[in-house]
């Protein structure tokens, strides 16, 4: 039988990766929790129409990146590629935008049919913030500021950098468009393929575009800076001064453009070179339309979503991983008959100590074997129940870590033995 494996570009995340997620997740809940914003769960598969209409059909994601199935009933759902679409979907069927201005956040896995390789795969994981009924800049403030905090705490705010662009509102976009089509015209043959297709249909992507040939075209092209509309340009205006008040230094990158067709006024990303090609970590902006474009009541809006993969891989490059430890204390059991006894003995002290890491040898073995685990487990402390311990209602403790004699007692001492001894370790 051929060996049954993941599906290319879907990792498994095992548990020596894990402490990391979590660190990075518990960071995460807890600074939207300081800046009052509440979390909202979502399917992982939604109408395929809706990121049609949310996304744009001309964009990567929606043109070649969607898992798009038939279900039983022959509807078309699709895997989420990203986590917007279906939280303003969920905020307009629940009527959260109705009368309330609702920050949220939500994580969980995205799926989107790309070539995997380092920091991009198929089943990748976000972290999204989405905020509606806000149309002032320090909204889009607050949002780069909470992500900046982030940084700082997880320990990474050297290796990223702000950049900053506007897209203005659609009409000056549009103008802005003809212009730039009206120029890349003239080098239609001398640009990649990708920007060649795009020019007639999503041309302001070709400013993303890696190519360097293209890239050199681009130098002489028509501006979205000077095709802004004096709105967007106050907003903008009024983003940086929120940011230099705060001390958040930035980059503005008139060729940022982001991949998605809801974004007005701001966009922006947090980069860096530490990774490689996959260089974007957060990535959002606004999107006043958005809401009014799936049916609701035009509801300003402004979002980011974080890549949790990439930040893993940063925090491993930048920040060296402390081994975790599975125990603080390892119950032993010895001779045939101490199992009852030792996870009698391995209960009363979850009960007495709920915070205390406390691990049962479960399935005994010889002394040498089981003190070979307690080792591992990095517990400071064994508990050893033999036949005469048993015999007499008392338990060997042993110090793992430290020169100190072994000692005997009662059982219900023992309980006291163990806590001051973490709270020693824990200093
Ligand atoms: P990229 O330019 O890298 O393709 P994107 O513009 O498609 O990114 P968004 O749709 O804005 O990305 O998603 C937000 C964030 O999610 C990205 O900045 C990135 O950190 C992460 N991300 C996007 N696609 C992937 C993927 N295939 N694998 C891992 N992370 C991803
Ligand atoms: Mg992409």
């Amino acid at each position: 039988m051929s060996r049954l494996s993941a599906i290319r570009g879907m990792n498994d995340i095992l548990p020596e990766a894990t402490p990391r997620w979590q660190q990075l997740e518990t960071t995460l809940r807890t600074l939207m929790q300081r800046y009052g914003y509440r979390e909202i769960r979502l399917p992982v598969v939604e109408p395929t129409s809706l990121f049609k209409r949310a996304i744009g059909e001309v964009t990567d994601i929606v043109e070649k990146e969607m898992y798009c199935f038939e279900d039983r009933s022959g509807e078309s759902i699709t895997l989420r590629p990203e986590g917007t679409a279906g939280c303003v979907r969920a905020c307009l069927e629940h009527g959260l935008t109705h009368n309330q201005s609702p920050k949220l956040w939500y994580a969980g896995p995205m799926f989107r049919y790309e070539r995997p390789q380092k920091g991009r795969y198929r089943q990748f994981h976000q972290f999204g913030i989405e905020t509606f009924g806000q149309a002032g800049a320090d909204m889009d403030a607050e949002l780069i500021l909470m992500t900046a905090r982030l940084w700082r705490e997880l320990g990474i705010s050297d290796a990223v950098t702000l950049e900053l662009n506007s897209l203005g509102e659609l009409e000056a976009r549009a103008a802005f468009r003809q212009a730039l089509v009206k120029y890349l015209e003239q080098f239609r043959t001398q640009l990649d393929d990708d920007s060649q297709r795009r020019l007639t249909t999503n041309p302001l992507r070709i400013l993303d575009s890696k190519d360097v040939n293209t890239q050199a075209i681009l130098k002489d092209a028509p501006k979205l800076a000077d095709y802004l509309d004096d709105v967007s340009k106050a907003h903008f205006a009024q983003l940086c001064a929120h940011l230099d008040a705060c001390g958040v230094s930035y980059r503005i990158n008139p060729n940022l453009v982001r991949g998605l067709d809801y974004y007005n006024k701001t966009v922006f990303e947090w980069v860096t070179t530490a990774l490689g090609a996959q260089g974007t970590v957060c990535a959002g902006g606004r999107y006043d339309g958005l809401v009014e474009q799936l049916g609701g009541q035009a509801t300003p809006a402004v979002g980011c979503a974080m890549g949790l993969e990439r930040l893993v891989l940063l925090l491993d490059a930048l920040l060296p991983s402390t081994a975790e430890r599975d125990a603080d204390v390892f119950v032993i059991g010895l001779g045939e008959g101490s199992s009852v006894a030792a996870t009698v003995l391995a209960e009363q002290l979850h009960n007495a100590l709920p915070d205390a890491r406390i691990v049962y040898n479960c399935g005994g073995g010889s002394v040498k074997s089981q003190f070979r685990k307690a080792d591992k487990s990095g517990a400071s402390v064994a508990l050893v129940l033999g036949e005469s311990e048993i015999a007499s209602g008392t338990v060997a403790v042993k110090w793992l870590r430290e020169q100190r004699e072994q000692l005997t007692c009662t059982q219900a001492e023992a309980i006291g033995v163990v806590r001051d001894a973490l709270l020693i370790s824990a200093q």
